[in-house]
């Protein structure tokens, strides 16, 4: 075994760990060159008016086309972007790429975007997010910025204070990823989110057998109205899971039942006719 192996042990894992640093240190070099290059996509997801089955807005997701590694998902590149501090140009053209993008779409149709700690301690978010949307036309009331819990609890006062300011101006937000993270309930009554967007993994138990996961469901419905916050449920993939969430008085639903989330030039489709006419024509 490794234990018993003494020094043999550190031999053997010495060059993984050189491999992880090497690794790491190419996928930083051709982050930096992606943004120049061109590399980055904004996918969108929709999510849908549980009641009326009308799409309410899109949220952008992050891709990225590795020209030697194919497609790169967030989850991979996300991380490292915020420890080497690119995630702050990175988010600026998120903000203004999704902006411009949602200027082409009906008015009644939100825009969600994700946003790292590391964009709230920048300090220039506030005047990225209101350029976004001044360059482009759209209404601060459409935009949805989304932050998730664990987020939150590593830089509370920066997001609080970002948050406010923007709120004022009509920008929303949202608490991504509720549940797994360790917050406390009147910590999160704090902050002034709009939504809570439950997190998938609460949805993916939910099946018609398992009477404990719609409690819990109804549960976070129930408080986020309290709280007047609307609900979001994440990752919804089957009928049973929405017909659950619609019972339960979940306001939105979002997941690969409805779509996964689509290149840009794809969402025309989705559109009612002419919304999705006047898309394609922009
Ligand atoms: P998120 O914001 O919670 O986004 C939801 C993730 O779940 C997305 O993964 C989406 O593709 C996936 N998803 C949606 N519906 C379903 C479903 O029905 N089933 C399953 N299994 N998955 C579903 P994705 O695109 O890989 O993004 C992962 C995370 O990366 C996001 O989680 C978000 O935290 C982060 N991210 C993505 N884009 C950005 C960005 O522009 N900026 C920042 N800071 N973070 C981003
Ligand atoms: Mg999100
Ligand atoms: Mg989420
Ligand atoms: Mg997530």
């Amino acid at each position: 075994s490794a234990k018993s192996g003494g020094r043999g042990a550190f031999r053997f894992f010495e060059p993984e760990l050189d491999e992880i640093m090497h690794t790491r240190r190419n996928l930083e070099r051709d982050m930096r060159a992606a943004l120049a290059g061109h590399q980055f996509e904004l996918y969108y997801q929709p999510f849908v008016n549980t009641a009326t089955g009308k799409t309410s807005g899109f949220e952008a997701l992050l891709r990225w086309h590795h020209p030697q590694r194919g497609l790169v998902m967030p989850g991979e590149f996300i991380p490292l972007a915020e420890e080497t501090g690119l995630i702050v140009p990175l988010g600026e053209w998120v903000l203004r790429t999704a902006c411009a993008e949602a200027a082409k779409w009906p008015l009644d149709l939100s825009i969600a975007i994700n946003l790292s700690p590391a964009q709230f301690r920048s300090k220039e978010l506030v005047p990225v997010v209101v350029g976004a949307l001044a360059s482009s036309g759209v209404a601060p009331h459409r935009l949805e910025l989304e932050v998730t819990e664990t987020a939150i609890m590593h830089d509370s006062e920066a997001v609080f204070a970002a948050l406010g300011q923007l709120r004022q101006l009509g920008v929303r937000s949202a608490l991504d990823d509720f549940g797994t993270g360790y917050s406390s309930l009147s910590f999160l009554q704090r902050f002034p989110f709009d939504k809570i967007k439950i997190d998938r993994s609460f949805v993916s138990e939910l099946t018609s057998a398992k009477a404990e996961a719609h409690h819990l469901a109804r549960a976070v419905v129930r408080f986020a109205v309290s709280l007047s916050k609307t609900t979001t449920a994440e990752g919804v993939e089957t009928k049973e899971q929405l017909d659950i969430l619609r019972e339960e008085g979940c306001a939105e639903t979002q997941g690969y039942y409805f779509s996964r989330p689509v290149p840009a030039s794809s969402i025309a489709k989705m559109l009612p006719r002419d919304a999705g006419a006047a898309v394609c024509a922009a």
